[in-house]
Parts: C-alpha cells; sequence; structure tokens
C-alpha cells in the first residue's frame, strides 16, 4: 500500500461530525449580522504581500515571522492573507466603495498564519471580520461592541467572555508615547528578551504586547499611553464607555491591551474567556482611521473587529452537546429488491420536491434488510420508510417510527407526501 499523505500541520479538516457546530454558529453570524444591516463580502485568500507589509506593519509578529509568502510563477510576490481588515480595506478602495461613503460590510473564511500549531492556535484558521467605514464617533465603536455581544448572547456564551478595553490615542499621542517607552525600555536593556531588544527601536510598543511571560512584570511597570491622551482622544474614549454603560454592556479597561496590528488608533477591545487556557482571547478589533489612506485610499474613518470561529467551537463544544448542533435528517428510506429500489428513488424525488424542507437520506448501500435498518437508526433520523417487493406492487410504503412508540402504518404512496409534511 502506498503511504497516505496527511494534510499540512496546524491545517485542520473539519470533519462531519463536528461540522454542526460550524453551521449552527454560521448560521448565528448570518442573522447577527443581518439584525445590524451589515452586508456580506467575499475577498480573495492571496494578496499581493505588499498590502500586509503597508498595513499590518513591518514590524508585527505577523510580518516578520508569521506569513505564507511565494512568488507565483510571474515571480510576483504574493501572500496568504493573514488577516482580513486590509484585504477589505483594498477591496472597498478599489471597487469605490468607501469614497465619501458609509459601508457595513462582514466576511468570513479561512486566514492563514506560520505559527507554532497548539491548542486553539492554527495555521489556517476562520474568522468572522466585521468593518465599519466612514463613521468617527464613538457610537459606531459601540455598535460593533454590541453585535459582538449579542453574538455570543445568541449563541449562550455571554457568560464565558468579557471585555476588556483600551485606547491608543491619536497619531502624534503615540509618538510621544513611544518615546517614553523608548526611553522606560532602554533603562532595562539587559531585561529585555531579544525580540523586545529588537523592536526597542523600531517599534516599542509591540514590546507591550509580548507573550514572553518573563516580560510580564517589565511591561506591568511601564508607563500608561493613558496619561500621554490629549484631550479628544480622552473625550472620545470617556464616551465610548459611557456609551456601554447605557446599554449595560459590563467592560473593564485594560492600559495594556495594544493588539498586534499597527494601524489601529483609540478605541481597542477583546473579548477574553478563563476557559480556554493560554488562547483565551476570543475576539478582537478596533478603530483604526489611518488605514484607508496608508492603502491609497482618501482618509476614512474605520473600525471592526474579528472573531476567531475555532475559538468558539471550542468554547460551544464545552457546552452545548453534540446532539442539539448535530444534523439528523427526517427520515431514512429503506428499500428491497430491484423494482423498490427503483421505486424508492422515485417516491424519494417525489417527495423532495412536495416537501424542499424534509431531509432524507436512501439507503443506497444494497444491504440485507436489518443492515439497512440499524443504518436508519444511527442515522438518527424519525422515520423509516420502507418499501418491498409487496409495497411495490400495491405502490404503498410503510411509516415505521423509530423514536416513538407509535405502531407502524402502511399508506399509499401517494398520501405520504401529506402524511410526513404533518408530522415535520
Ligand atoms: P493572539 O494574541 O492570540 O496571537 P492576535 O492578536 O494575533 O491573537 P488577531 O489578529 O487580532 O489575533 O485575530 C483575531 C482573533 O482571531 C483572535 O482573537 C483569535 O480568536 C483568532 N486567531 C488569531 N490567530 C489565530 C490562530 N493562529 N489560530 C486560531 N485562531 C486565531
Ligand atoms: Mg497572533
Amino acid at each position: 500500500m502506498v503511504k497516505a499523505l496527511q494534510a499540512v500541520r496546524g491545517m485542520n479538516d473539519v470533519l462531519p461530525d463536528k461540522i454542526g457546530y460550524w453551521q449552527y454558529v454560521e448560521n448565528i453570524i448570518r442573522q447577527v449580522t443581518l439584525a445590524y444591516d451589515y452586508a456580506e463580502i467575499r475577498l480573495p485568500i492571496v494578496e499581493s504581500t505588499d498590502l500586509f507589509r503597508r498595513s499590518v506593519g513591518e514590524v508585527t509578529d505577523i510580518v516578520e515571522k508569521e506569513m505564507y509568502t511565494f512568488d507565483d510563477r510571474n515571480g510576483d510576490s504574493l501572500t496568504l492573507r493573514p488577516e482580513g481588515t486590509a484585504v477589505c480595506a483594498r477591496a472597498g478602495i478599489q471597487h469605490g466603495l468607501l469614497y465619501n461613503q458609509i459601508r457595513r460590510l462582514w466576511y468570513m473564511g479561512p486566514m492563514f498564519r506560520h505559527e507554532r500549531p497548539q491548542k486553539g492556535r492554527y495555521r489556517q484558521f476562520y474568522q468572522l471580520g466585521v468593518e465599519a467605514f466612514g463613521m468617527a464617533g464613538a457610537q459606531i465603536d459601540v455598535e460593533l461592541i454590541a453585535m459582538n455581544a449579542r453574538l455570543w448572547q445568541q449563541l449562550g456564551l455571554q457568560d464565558k467572555l468579557t471585555l476588556q478595553i483600551n485606547t491608543l490615542g491619536s497619531t502624534q499621542e503615540r509618538a510621544q508615547y513611544r518615546d517614553a517607552l523608548r526611553d522606560y525600555y532602554s533603562a532595562h536593556h539587559a531585561a529585555l528578551d531579544a525580540d523586545s531588544q529588537r523592536r526597542l527601536d523600531s517599534n516599542p510598543l509591540r514590546i507591550l504586547d509580548s507573550k514572553n511571560p518573563e516580560m510580564q512584570a517589565l511591561n506591568a511597570g511601564a508607563p500608561k499611553l493613558l496619561d500621554y491622551l490629549g484631550a479628544e482622544s480622552q473625550a472620545h474614549f470617556k464616551q465610548v464607555q459611557g456609551l456601554l454603560t447605557a446599554l449595560d454592556i459590563a467592560y473593564e479597561v485594560n492600559p495594556r491591551l495594544v493588539r498586534g496590528l499597527d494601524y489601529y488608533c483609540h478605541m481597542v477591545f477583546e473579548w477574553v474567556t478563563q476557559e480556554l487556557g493560554a488562547q483565551g482571547t476570543v475576539s478582537a478589533g478596533g478603530r483604526y482611521d489611518g488605514l484607508v489612506e496608508q492603502l491609497g485610499g482618501k482618509a476614512t474613518p474605520a473600525c471592526g473587529f474579528a472573531v476567531g470561529i475555532e475559538r468558539i467551537v471550542a468554547l460551544l463544544q464545552k457546552q452545548v452537546a453534540n446532539t442539539n448542533v448535530l444534523q439528523a435528517p427526517h427520515a431514512y428510506m429503506v428499500t428491497f429488491g430491484d423494482a423498490a429500489q427503483q421505486a424508492g428513488l422515485a417516491l424519494a424525488e417525489q417527495l423532495r420536491h412536495a416537501l424542499p424542507a424534509l431531509s432524507l437520506r436512501v439507503d443506497c448501500s444494497g444491504g440485507s434488510f436489518k443492515n439497512q435498518l440499524k443504518r436508519a437508526d444511527k442515522s438518527g433520523a424519525q422515520w423509516v420508510l420502507i418499501i418491498g417487493d409487496d409495497e411495490v406492487a400495491q405502490q404503498a410504503v410503510a411509516l415505521k417510527f423509530l423514536r416513538d412508540e407509535k405502531p407502524q402504518q402502511v399508506l399509499k404512496q401517494s398520501e405520504l407526501a401529506s402524511q410526513l409534511q404533518q408530522l415535520m
């Protein structure tokens, strides 16, 4: 036998026994985005490498060490998208969706980062991204957070997640803060890890975002950005907090929250859980007023967030029994003999025509009656539809109830659709 091939490390198959969770999440995402009138946009998975260099930032984990970058056959440098915001902004600019306009968009799909695979951290993972363009005030920041909170509520996860917010201030305020951080860390140069030493000159804010536990004590003593904010930034942040309170959305201000991408400014937020170990951030976002201009569009205020779908699924798996989200057919058809196989397929087509909402599986394996019935039971179906030679001769079908104590019935084939409709 030839050796079977394996998936690429960190890239997962979602198998049918788990797909119910994914579809459940996807359906709720559709409901919730619709409730706020956000439009879906579908974006390519591959983009030119420059897009991410210019948006995410040269001195970030993503661009420095996580991107899947390759030259295509023309020698162009392409990258599997590591995140969606830059892609969405690129598409918005390219198609004139953003110019002097207000846009509310969402998308869902795979992202790619060459990270060390571990629980909750993969090399291909799925995100829901939600982006709002053209609105500068705190109102839209809070609409996004409220939408995110509604997502948790609809998924039944509201008790598992807490909201942390922070502000990064304006570009100028951040520049002043950067100098203060550089002074602070320079004074503790020996205590910095290799990554942080490298970042000291180029981007000391990134040091605050370090995942290295040995950096935590040092980071805790660092100057706080909140102390460097001007009146306007403070007012925006106050407004965000006032609106959150008015909507009864609990939050915590976390001054260490800086986010791993360069384009953020002013309000940033994360939803975190205690239930997933080290990979506790389930959703993250904030304002990115500079990005559209940075990518060649007209200056456009914008904000958004991204949710890690695997981490939601992991939370759901802990609390929703699989049977609640697993899809089972309503009915399972069993046929016995050549004539019955033909009659069964034809009847199944009639039923699907008459009852578009019916889920019906036909046992096409041609096994013994006993084995077909066993499979019917295993499928989770409510009813078995049985056709043998007798039924063919009488244009009948036997209806057996697998989950109720009702006796088996024999019906005319022509009556079955209306009978099933009453049962559904
Ligand atoms: P982290 O701090 O966990 O590395 P990040 O700041 O790199 O996260 P974002 O780029 O903000 O993450 O992505 C938003 C969300 O996408 C994260 O909160 C997480 O739920 C999910 N996510 C990010 N990277 C991964 C990954 N490698 N595998 C699975 N989910 C991920
Ligand atoms: Mg990361």
